[in-house]
């Protein structure tokens, strides 16, 4: 969500220190898809959503400084529109650093609970569509490559939800349920934690380390963290 500058320092220096690995997302989707298993253990991906200025001005400069990857997922309608967000050139910049890859927050992160509510069925879903399709158009067109992963708005997703994403190519996609991602999740709907500035180094020290815990109490192959998953994870900002 949104974290201080010294609060998101912090983070990293507890992940480095407690021997976390950050690694690509792209990773962790491999090792979801069951591909090799090719993920250390203790690994870690950070994503940040809605491409809001900051990323360029104050997150680019420490990515940089300790070679992180991380992924950002935007909705194109702000970009170089709203007075918080990145514009298209920022964005182009971040992704030839090598260390950021930008993918899709639908086109203008619709409130997908609220739209249904609105609208009749037939219209619902061709709004979806609509978002998902043309986000992963515009993105592609001005970043290039290509946009196959999708981070739900608001974290909202449900199964008609799902089936929409897979006809419109995403291949994996994110919610904001505070557990570990484990080899049994669901494609589609991948958690994630929502980290807050309350939640601090030792706060997320031991959200990771009580996973971490049940996961070598269950095996030795981090493929063992569906375990943590079934079990509710504290929230980050208590
Ligand atoms: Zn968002």
């Amino acid at each position: 969500m949104t974290v201080r500058t010294e609060t998101f320092e912090a983070h990293l220096r507890m992940l480095s220190a407690q021997g976390y690995h950050i690694v690509p997302l792209a990773d962790v989707v491999k090792w979801i898809e069951g591909g090799p298993d090719s993920l250390p253990a203790k690994a870690v991906a950070i994503t940040a959503d809605d491409g809001h200025r900051s990323v360029f001005e104050v997150m680019m400069p420490i990515v940089l400084r300790e070679r992180i990857p991380v992924t950002l997922f935007i909705y194109p309608s702000a970009i170089s529109n709203a007075s918080y967000a990145l514009t298209w050139d920022q964005l182009r910049a971040l992704k030839r650093t090598g260390l950021f890859e930008i993918q899709s927050h639908s086109y203008w992160h619709p409130n997908f609970n609220t739209e249904r509510k609105r609208l009749a069925p037939a219209a619902f879903r061709a709004l979806a569509h609509g978002q998902l399709r043309r986000a992963r158009e515009r993105l592609e067109q001005e970043l290039g490559g290509s946009v196959r992963w999708l981070a739900w708005p608001f974290g909202i997703y449900d199964q008609e939800l799902m089936e929409i994403a897979e006809t419109e190519g995403v291949e994996a996609a994110f919610s904001l349920e505070g557990r570990p991602a484990a080899a049994s999740s669901p494609r589609l709907a991948l958690p994630r934690y929502l980290m807050v500035d309350a939640c601090d180094d030792r706060c997320l020290g031991r959200l990771l380390g009580d996973i971490a815990t049940q996961s070598a109490s269950s095996g030795p192959r981090n493929r063992s963290v569906q375990g943590a998953a079934r079990r509710a994870a504290p929230s980050p900002n208590r």
